[in-house]
C-alpha cells in the first residue's frame, strides 16, 4: 500500500478527475457513491466532509442525507478524522488488514459510529 501524506489524500482518490459525478441530485447519490467502494482514502474523505460540515455531494461513500443523519446522531464527536483513524487502526490491529473497507458507516462497527437507521 502506498503512503499518502495527509494533505495529498486527494491524489489517491478513486474519483480523481470525475468529481462532477459525485454531486448529483439527492436521489441519485446512492448510485453515485458506488465509486467510493475500494477507494483507498475513503475514511479521510469522509472525515473531511464531516469535520468541515460539507453539505453537498457524496463524500467517503456517504450521501448528504446520510452525513446529516450521522452528525445528528453523534453531536459529541469533535474530530471525525481522529475517530475514523482510531477505528481504522483498531480494524488493522484485529484483522491485520490495512484498508478503509469497514469505515463506511453501513459496514462499520455500530459501537464506533452509532446506528444510522
Ligand atoms: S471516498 Fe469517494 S468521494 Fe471520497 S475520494 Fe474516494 S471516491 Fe472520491
Amino acid at each position: 500500500m502506498s503512503v499518502v501524506e495527509a494533505d495529498d489524500w486527494t491524489l489517491a482518490a478513486r474519483c480523481r478527475g470525475m468529481e462532477d459525478a459525485l454531486f448529483p441530485d439527492g436521489k441519485d447519490q446512492k448510485r453515485a457513491r458506488l465509486v467510493c467502494q475500494g477507494c483507498p482514502v475513503r475514511s479521510t474523505c469522509l472525515a473531511e466532509a464531516l469535520d468541515n460540515r460539507i453539505e453537498w455531494g457524496v463524500w467517503g461513500g456517504m450521501t448528504e442525507r446520510e452525513r446529516r443523519a450521522l452528525l445528528r446522531r453523534r453531536p459529541d464527536v469533535t474530530s471525525w478524522r481522529r475517530l475514523l483513524q482510531t477505528a481504522r487502526e483498531e480494524h488493522h490491529r484485529v484483522t491485520g488488514v490495512l484498508d478503509d473497507g469497514p469505515l463506511v458507516p453501513s459496514q462499520v462497527d455500530r459501537s464506533v459510529l452509532g446506528n444510522l437507521t
